[in-house]
């Protein structure tokens, strides 16, 4: 099992129902977030090109942030999704500076938080709360290992990328192009 989450790029339209959504459902401190709206402009005028991506933790294969984890607070669960155990974090920072997404921040009770998947929801088998709520449809949320799934079938579809590959960390959201 490979859980990924894939975001169509041509669909989202920033309203960041889906960073209010993931506030509510994970009880997010005000000022924090565990996803974020990026809008990206290139190309030279007049041919702009704007890209709307919500972004969240690449739940990596590779992640540093468990490889520099003093404790083994960030783990990897089933499904290879990344978790920090509160109880076991000192709240040292140091997956902070590893994630080269800058996915994790620091939780004001002293622990380092970030987006779990909403793995209390994906063990019930529901989508995470981003996903279910998104107005335009553009997340897409499931098992990778498992080609009938919603992210299999459009990752196998559409054209795709990662965000910075070069940094080496495999990371499983695929931004749908
Ligand atoms: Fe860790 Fe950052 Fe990768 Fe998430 S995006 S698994 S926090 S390195
Ligand atoms: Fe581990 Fe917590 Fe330190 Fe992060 S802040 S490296 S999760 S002990
Ligand atoms: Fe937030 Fe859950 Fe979406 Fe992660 S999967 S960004 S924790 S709502």
């Amino acid at each position: 099992m490979r859980y990924a989450m894939a975001i169509d790029t041509r669909k989202c339209v920033g309203c960041a129902d889906c960073v209010v959504a993931c506030q509510t459902e994970n009880n997010v401190p005000m000022g924090y977030a565990r996803d974020w709206i990026v809008e990206s402009v290139s190309g030279t005028y007049p041919k702009l090109e704007l890209e709307i991506r919500s972004e969240r933790c690449n739940h990596c294969e590779d992640a540093p942030c468990v490889r520099c984890c003093p404790t083994g607070a960030s783990h990897i669960v089933e499904g290879g999704i990344v978790l920090v155990e509160h109880d076991k974090c000192i709240g040292c920072g140091a997956c902070i500076e590893a994630c080269p997404y800058d996915a994790r921040y620091p939780h004001p009770d002293g622990y380092v938080d970030k987006c779990t998947f909403c793995v209390h929801r994906v063990e019930k088998g529901e989508n995470p709360a981003c996903v279910e709520v998104c107005p335009t449809h553009c997340l897409h949320f499931g098992d990778l290992d498992d080609p009938n799934s919603d992210v299999s079938k459009v990752v196998a579809e559409r054209k795709w990328k990662v965000l910075a590959p070069e940094a080496g960390t495999k990371p499983q959201l695929y931004f749908l192009l």
